[in-house]
């Protein structure tokens, strides 16, 4: 079976030609997928019957089941868990703001990277999300949209995995859905997490892709990032900063570095003068994040007001910085929970 979802809008077309049909087909396929979202091949009106068998009897579209939702009371914020037949989960997230909506994607089932605060590695890697999987993850937001007639303005890969260590699926969901005769996302709207895969940053750096970079830093020297992130141990913070200027020299884009406060860890004004100290001369902005609590790490959050002082003393010293806003904190939008819990509960 072919996975309809699955294909950039030319490699549906050479697919479709090694059917032996016309190239062209490929374009309408992709426009009933995506900008028409119907749900079965019958829907796709101008194809010719006989086509449309075919498609039925040799590709799928949605692969995935809805498991549960959960809805902010407080901010919209949908957090979505999606199942696939092979009994694997994740979470995906639809975040209101008011500069439009945006969707959160898983890129790896589980993860291996370790980072001591996260939830999603604690199972460790499971399987890869392909490409079409990360699709359905977005369509699931894009359809509840479609009520009000709304769209998916922007697009964060940092659910659960490390989108760097399964490149090729990464890249090319984003090219599906950035493609103007689909979903049509900018790739100024497509933000890629990556906790710091130095060959990967330098890979998307030349192959032309000007996303926005963000890059987990959570610490300012390697001593402590170590501690937090054994990722660290093969690319230190030298060298992914190399690598982050590197980026901003091909690309013109400045990078985001993500910075989770723990309480007691990292989190004093000295950390935030070491970490000024290492961002001097390179074009960035800094997102403060307080950590998320995992029950299982029982890393404490920074207090607010700490939170404050460390946000002023990074500014102070000319970084770029702001503390990002928490979405849906009643339904435990925190990464990796909705999954957790789901784990937990004993089958029905
Ligand atoms: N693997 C990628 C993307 C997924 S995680 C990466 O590491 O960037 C998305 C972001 O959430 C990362 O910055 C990650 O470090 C952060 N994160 C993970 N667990 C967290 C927690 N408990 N509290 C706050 N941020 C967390």
């Amino acid at each position: 079976m072919q996975h309809l979802y699955d294909m950039r809008s030319s490699e549906l077309a050479a697919w479709l030609e090694s059917l032996g049909e016309p190239r062209y087909r490929g374009k309408q396929v992709f426009q009933w997928l995506y900008q028409r979202r119907v749900r079965s091949v019958a829907e796709m009106t101008n194809l010719p019957k006989a086509l449309r068998q075919r498609l039925a009897d040799q590709a799928v579209l949605a692969t995935a089941r809805e498991v549960t939702r959960q809805v902010s009371q407080v901010d919209g914020t949908v957090k979505f868990l999606l199942g696939w037949p092979d009994g694997v989960t994740v979470e995906t997230v639809l975040m209101r703001h008011d500069y439009g909506n945006s969707v959160c994607v898983s890129t790896q089932v589980g993860c291996k990277m370790g980072c001591a605060f996260c939830a999603s590695t604690l199972g460790g890697m499971i399987r890869q999300m392909t490409a079409g999987e990360m699709v359905e993850q977005l369509l699931a937001s894009q359809r509840l949209l479609d009520a009000t007639d709304e769209r998916v303005s922007s697009v964060v890969l940092m659910g659960s995995g490390e989108p760097m260590d399964n490149y090729d699926q990464a890249m090319k969901f984003i090219d599906i859905i950035r493609d103007p005769d689909g979903l049509n996302i900018g790739q100024r709207h497509i933000t890629l997490s990556t906790v710091g895969l130095v060959p990967g940053i330098v890979r998307l750096a030349d192959e032309g892709r000007p996303i926005t970079l963000a890059v987990s830093l959570h610490a300012p020297t390697d001593e402590l990032r170590s501690a937090l992130m054994p990722v660290n141990k093969a690319y230190p913070i030298a060298k992914l900063l190399e690598a982050c200027q590197y980026y901003y020299r091909k690309t013109g884009k400045r990078i985001s570095f993500e910075y989770a406060l723990i309480g007691g860890k990292n989190d004093a004004l000295e950390h935030a003068r070491q970490l000024a100290e290492l961002l001097r001369g390179l074009p960035c902005h800094v997102n403060l994040i307080p950590v998320n609590y995992v029950p299982e790490r029982n890393f404490q959050r920074t207090p607010k007001a700490q939170v404050q002082a460390f946000l002023q003393e990074l500014r102070r010293l000319g970084v770029n910085a702001t503390v990002r806003r928490e979405m849906g904190h009643d339904i435990a939008a925190a990464c990796g929970q909705l999954r957790a819990e789901h784990a937990a509960r004993p089958a029905p």
